[in-house]
Order: structure tokens, then sequence, then C-alpha cells
């Protein structure tokens, strides 16, 4: 579904995560530009960087109690390296990363 610009402003507007994320364009790399120590992950009883990001980076593969990183999705807000509990973040590789329609 496209979305107009001027739709997002409207304050009735629910938008999904996907809808949300589609708002900002992406280049995508071919490696991740985050880390995540995953013993570390895995003895953190909170996995607390589930719940950092805004745009939901962070999954937990609950089989195998590991950290699955969606980098693709990453905004590059720097919250999960404020928090830097076990993430190691840097930016992406020159060209590619976000870029921000508005500002
Ligand atoms: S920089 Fe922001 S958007 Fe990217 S992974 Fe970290 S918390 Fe998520």
């Amino acid at each position: 579904m496209a979305i107009d610009v001027k739709d997002y402003l409207k304050p009735h507007v629910s938008l999904s995560m996907a809808e949300r994320l589609n708002l900002v364009r992406r280049r995508f790399a071919d490696e991740s530009h985050i880390v995540v120590d995953q013993e570390a992950f895995k003895k953190d009883a909170d996995h607390a960087v589930l719940f950092i990001c805004p745009a939901q980076v962070f999954k937990l593969n609950e089989k195998a109690g590991t950290c699955i990183i969606n980098f693709e999705d990453c905004l590059e807000c720097g919250s999960c390296q404020v928090a830097r509990r076990y993430t190691t973040w840097r930016n992406p590789k020159g060209g590619y990363g976000v870029t921000y329609r508005f500002g």
C-alpha cells in the first residue's frame, strides 16, 4: 500500500511498523552493521535489547535462545549504542543506510 506523506501527518491514521519503515528510504548493505554478543544476550534474562529499538530490529529466536538482527530495518537512531548492553553498532558502509524524507 502506497502511503501519501500528507496521510502520515494526519492524527487519525494508524500505521503498522512495516508501513512506518516504508516511509524511510533504505539501501541495504550485504552485511550487518550491528553485532550482538550472543552469549551475553543468552545470559541476560530480560533480553533488554529486544525493547530498545524503535524499529524492532532485534528479535528473539525462541528455539535457539539467540538474538536475530534484522539490520535492514535499522533507522540509525543510536538507541542500542547508547544502551550498549551487548550490541556493537557502527555506521553502515559508505552509500548504504537510511535517507529520511522529512529531515
Ligand atoms: S540504531 Fe536504532 S534503529 Fe538501529 S538497531 Fe539500534 S536502536 Fe534499532
